[in-house]
C-alpha cells in the first residue's frame, strides 16, 4: 500500500480492491485484487457453490471482496460524513476488524444469488454473517454443517 500522506486525498483504485458501485465482477477474475487476494479457501468455495448455482439458473456476481486497509478506511470515513458514526459502524466495520481486508468476506448480488446463497451455502462452508448484511458471506461452518448465529450487525 502506497504511503498516504497527510493532507493526500485517497481514491480506491482496482489495486486496493476497488469495485464500483453498481457493477458485478466474477469470481473468475483473478486479475483484479478483490479476487485474487481472497482467502484461497474462501474463494474456492465460492466457485463450487457458483457451479451449483448455475444449475438452478442463479448467477453468483462479486460486488466486493478483498479490501486494503486504505480503501476499508475510505468507506468508514465516507459512510460517516453522511449518515453518522452510529449508523455507519453498523455496517462498515474499521480497517482492523473488517474480515473483506483479511480477504475472509465476499459481498453477492444480485437479490436472487443471496437467497441462493443463505439457502444453500452452508452445502459449502458458506455463511450470511452479519443481520443486517443480507449480500455478505464468510467461510464460517464446516461444509455440509449448519451456519452459527448470526451476529446483528458489523459493530456486535
Ligand atoms: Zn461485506
Amino acid at each position: 500500500m502506497p504511503p498516504v500522506f497527510p493532507g493526500t486525498v485517497f481514491t480506491p483504485s482496482v489495486d486496493d480492491g476497488f469495485i464500483e458501485d453498481g457493477v458485478q465482477v466474477s469470481l473468475w477474475d483473478d486479475d483484479l485484487p478483490a479476487i485474487s487476494r481472497l482467502n484461497p479457501e474462501l474463494l474456492a468455495a465460492m466457485r463450487a457453490a457458483e457451479a451449483r448455482a448455475a444449475d438452478d439458473g442463479i448467477r453468483l456476481g462479486v460486488t466486493s471482496g478483498w479490501r486494503s486497509a486504505a480503501y476499508q478506511q475510505w468507506l468508514l470515513d465516507d459512510r460517516i460524513a453522511s449518515v453518522g458514526e452510529e449508523t455507519a459502524r453498523a455496517y462498515v466495520a474499521t480497517p482492523e476488524q473488517s474480515r473483506h481486508v483479511s480477504g475472509d468476506a465476499i459481498d453477492i448480488g444480485p437479490v436472487d444469488a443471496q437467497y441462493w446463497l443463505i439457502s444453500y451455502g452452508s452445502e459449502f462452508g458458506i455463511c450470511q454473517t452479519y443481520g443486517n448484511e443480507p449480500w455478505h458471506f464468510e467461510l464460517a461452518t464446516t461444509p455440509g454443517s449448519e451456519c452459527p448465529p448470526m451476529r446483528t450487525d458489523a459493530n456486535g
